[in-house]
């Protein structure tokens, strides 16, 4: 096996059995970047020769490469947001992902395209380049963390970090066929990520195992004190339940998605897992969730009306470009207008509108209002079951370039953005790929607080499924 195809247990395990030198994995990465890199063009900046670079003793990651999505704070690299306006961007603090992973010997050698500020479902939303998908390089990687899902994919690192305020980790992971999740709201610090939606936004890994995933949340999970929102608890071994089956489990299965307008070769997944779960002597339930299209209304007024006050930052006084005019005002306006991309000024200007002074009650309080009511039903509904099985992605990959209707692209996020609505765990797991050759993949959903049962249930479903992670970077089957 090569280097590049090993999943980050096994080259911790490979390192610490001393079979492999952290020099030596982080050479073979490089390599395999070298060798792909044009093709997929998941990184927006990258630590040029970074295998000789190799200097850390200490760490259970030593060696080994993790890539991060360009919205996290590095001093090294650029914290550009695939964004003109951060183009050149450099932080003088770390974040909080950073120094933990820093920590235990990881090397971070590369920032990963996105979605400009994270909006978006496809990466092309990138004012940078365009990152494709590995299985398939007419197709998008998915987004808003496109470039760390086709790096895993594609085997440039084991492991990267993304971030979901509405599905941009789990969508992303389900078009590159990898897994995806995004932990607990309060699990992970947001410390050092730049803001898109704060009370959405949650930081998670993206790799090629559930294990990997587990590995990682036990690096970047726990309390900050810089983070007024990180959740002040004890946080647990999140591997300690991946030996065990899915026996004795119960999962929800919303059969209403099933019978909804979506593509067949998705629902087929699911159903898959469903006769898996079954098999294995778990328990599944017929369950009730809020209607989608309430959750899809309500993320897309308080993400919007989040983001139009996050971005006011922006304006050519603090950070990154300025564009000079004769006037403040003219410089704010030339500077905002010149460097943010269509679909950020769509957000910023939705969002303004949700909150100026006639519509706050009608639209922002209101979705307030309706996201209680979600997160009510699903505790409800996490009453009579341990997990909730469904869809993750209606479709899968869309073809690069199609050019969408705004309100088509929103509509894909159904499934992941009650989610973040509730601030639940949730997991995207590949389960298969299209007659085409596009992966596949199914959604878990936790309690709060539940990863070591969402990770133990995903890790169930993998054992079962045995779907191959490592893309085959074909122009198309
Ligand atoms: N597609 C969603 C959006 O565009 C998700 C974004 C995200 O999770 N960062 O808002």
């Amino acid at each position: 096996m090569n280097i590049y195809e090993m999943t980050l247990a096994q080259l911790i395990a490979a390192r610490e059995e001393k079979e492999l030198k952290p020099e030596e994995i982080l050479a073979a990465f490089a390599e395999r970047t070298a060798a792909v890199e044009d093709k997929v063009a998941s990184f927006v900046d990258i630590i040029p020769d970074f295998a000789s670079k190799e200097d850390q003793e200490n760490g259970i990651l030593q060696g080994i490469p993790v890539a991060l999505k360009a919205n996290m704070a590095t001093r090294e690299l650029t914290t550009s947001c695939a964004s003109k306006m951060l183009a050149e961007y450099k932080t003088p603090y770390e974040s909080t992902v950073a120094s933990k992973i820093k920590k235990e010997g990881g090397a971070i050698v590369a920032k990963t395209n996105m979605d400009e500020f994270a909006m978006g479902s496809t990466t092309e939303h990138s004012a940078l380049q365009t990152t494709k998908n590995p299985w398939n390089l007419n197709h998008v990687p998915g987004g808003s963390s496109g470039g760390a899902a086709a790096a895993v994919a594609a085997g440039e690192v084991p492991c990267a970090l993304g971030s979901d305020t509405g599905g941009s980790i789990r969508q992303p992971a389900s078009f590159c066929g990898v897994v995806g999740l995004k932990p607990t709201y309060g699990v992970v610090s947001r410390y050092g990520l730049v803001a898109f939606a704060s009370s959405l936004d949650q930081i998670g890994p993206i790799a090629r195992t559930v294990e990997d995933a587990a590995l990682m949340l036990n690096i970047i999970s726990g309390h900050d004190e810089k983070d007024s929102t990180s959740a002040a608890m004890e946080y647990p071994d999140y591997r300690q339940g991946l030996d065990k089956d899915l026996a004795g489990l119960t999962f929800g299965l919303p059969g209403s998605y099933l019978e909804m307008d979506i593509d067949e070769e998705v629902k087929s997944k699911v159903q898959k897992a469903v006769r898996e779960i079954k098999e294995a002597g778990a328990e599944v339930k017929e369950i009730e969730l809020p209607p989608v299209d309430l959750a899809l209304a309500a993320y897309y007024i308080i993400a919007t009306a989040e983001a139009s006050s996050n971005l006011a930052r922006y304006d050519g006084v603090r950070y990154g470009a300025r564009e000079e005019a004769g006037n403040v005002m003219e410089m704010f306006a030339k500077t905002r207008s010149k460097n943010l991309g269509p679909e950020v000024k769509r957000r910023i200007m939705l969002g303004t509108y949700a909150l100026s002074a006639g519509y706050q009650d009608e639209l922002y309080k209101k979705a307030l209002k309706v996201r209680t009511i979600i997160k009510d039903k699903y505790a409800q509904v996490f009453e009579e079951v341990d997990l909730i099985l469904g869809p993750n992605s209606p479709t899968p990959a869309f073809k690069l370039g199609e050019d969408k209707n705004p309100l088509d692209v929103y509509y894909a996020d159904i499934f992941t953005v009650p989610v973040n609505i509730s601030g639940f765990p949730a997991l995207s797991l590949p389960a298969g790929f299209t007659e085409q050759g596009l992966p596949l993949s199914v959604q878990l959903i936790g309690p709060a607080f539940g990863e070591v049962k969402l990770l133990q249930a995903a890790r169930g479903l993998e054992k079962r499924l045995a779907v191959p992670t490592l893309a085959t970077l074909d122009q198309g089957r």
